[in-house]
């Protein structure tokens, strides 16, 4: 029987842990963290915020994989109502529906761009400056990244298409991810995967093939590897509990600048007690910009979509994500350009910014089938990818 160990406990490394165990290896996780998940995490308490994944995209490989099993779990659609209040800040003032030349760029026939020239550029050409920038704003839902029209035109038109798909691609596992991770780790469980929490490693086993799974900063460090870097967003993030008031916005698009907000009890009420709202917004920020640059920002857009929700506040969190929202490609590269997941030795990596296709925890995922397909030595694993 094969041995396999899997270095980190979130989405990567328990899809690489049951993947690997399916295939009949005996798996051990370790995890530094007391709990799974990693940023896949759902805080315990009234307010169930997510560390990170909010938005699960049913044309991503992932979906598939985790319907296969079972893992997904109940959803949280958004009612049809709830929808409808969908705004978009133009001009400084909000609006239902996207600028006119922004359309231009999510027809289903549009050309496809390319990579090595940047989205500003290629979108200027096909929809006019307005409804360029307004595409590469409205992007940055997927992307996190404080100038999306400055990274590759191919990548930000796949994350593009992806976001505003109809029907939406976006669903949400009621009660966040961190139930659908707790059904992965469930599944490992049952699968006899060894987990191991508060386990940190600071040296990689040479004894059995071994899955980093970790950010590509924790990589770095842990195999002292200082090639392994990527590009990637930074964002000021903010959750806000108010009390209810009908008429509230379900989300905002920043279509001035990169921003976005979203009331996540409109679609699962089980997020906050009764009588209160969670939202929850992300505002890339430049590098030379602050937190209270990005949080400054939040609030313009809360006061245009939310009537007085500064007396309505019940509790506030604010933090910056830095590196932590995946992989951005610059123009000239593409997916293939990231750290390679085979890194000599019997060690591979797993994670949101290596060499794999997808958007976000797509990543994650494509990486950790391949990196154990590699381990295994075998090329029979379901690679599904884009
Ligand atoms: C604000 C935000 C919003 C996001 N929104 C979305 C979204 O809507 N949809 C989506 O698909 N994705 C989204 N993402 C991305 C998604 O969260 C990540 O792609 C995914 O969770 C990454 O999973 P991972 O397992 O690769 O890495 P991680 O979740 O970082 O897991 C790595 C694990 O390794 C552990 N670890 C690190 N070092 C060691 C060590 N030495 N020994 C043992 N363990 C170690 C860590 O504790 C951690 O648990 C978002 C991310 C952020 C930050």
């Amino acid at each position: 029987m094969h041995r396999i160990t899997v270095i980190g406990g979130g989405f990567a490394g328990l899809t690489a842990a049951i993947t690997a165990a399916e295939a009949g290896a005996k798996v051990t996780v370790h995890e530094a963290h007391h709990t799974l998940g990693g940023r896949a995490r759902t805080a315990e308490g009234p307010y169930k915020t997510n560390e990170g994944p909010h938005a699960l995209y049913n044309g991503g490989p992932h979906w598939s994989w985790l319907k296969q099993r079972d893992l997904i779990g109940p959803l949280a659609p958004i009612p049809p109502l709830e929808a409808a209040r969908l705004r978009l800040r133009h001009n400084g003032v909000l609006r239902r529906t996207p600028p006119f030349a922004m359309l231009k760029l999510l027809r289903p026939g549009a050309r496809q761009a390319p990579v090595d020239v940047d989205f500003l550029t290629w979108a200027t050409e096909q929809a006019g400056e307005e409804g360029a920038r307004a595409a590469a704003h409205y992007s940055a839902v997927a992307l996190f990244h404080h100038d999306p029209g400055a990274l590759s035109a191919a990548f930000v038109q796949e994350r593009l298409r992806r976001a505003t798909k109809l029907p939406p691609e976006a669903h949400y596992p009621r009660g966040g991810w961190g139930s659908v991770i707790d059904r992965m780790a469930a599944r490992a469980w049952n699968l006899g995967v060894r987990m191991e929490t508060l386990s940190r490693v600071d040296t990689v086993p040479t004894d059995t093939p071994v899955v980093v799974a970790t950010s590509l900063d924790a990589a770095r460090r842990l195999l002292r590897d200082d090639s392994l870097t990527w590009t990637s967003g930074r964002a000021a993030l903010i959750d806000l509990a108010v009390r209810t008031r009908r008429g509230d916005a379900f989300a905002v698009s920043d279509l001035d600048s990169p921003g976005w907000i979203e009331r996540f009890t409109a679609q699962d009420r089980t997020l906050a007690p009764a009588g209160e709202q969670l939202i929850q917004g992300q505002i890339p920020i430049a590098p030379h910009e602050t937190k209270a640059d990005g949080i400054t920002r939040a609030e313009q857009l809360l006061d245009l979509a939310f009537d007085g929700w500064r007396a309505r506040v019940t509790w506030r969190r604010e933090t910056v994500a830095n590196g932590r929202t995946g992989a951005v490609d610059l123009p000239g590269t593409s997916w293939r350009d990231r750290p390679a997941i085979d890194r000599g030795d019997g060690v591979y990596l797993a994670g949101d910014q290596v060499a794999a296709p997808g958007v976000l925890s797509e990543v994650s995922f494509n990486s950790a089938l391949t990196a154990v397909s590699l381990a295994l030595g075998r090329h029979t694993l379901d690679l599904k990818h884009a």
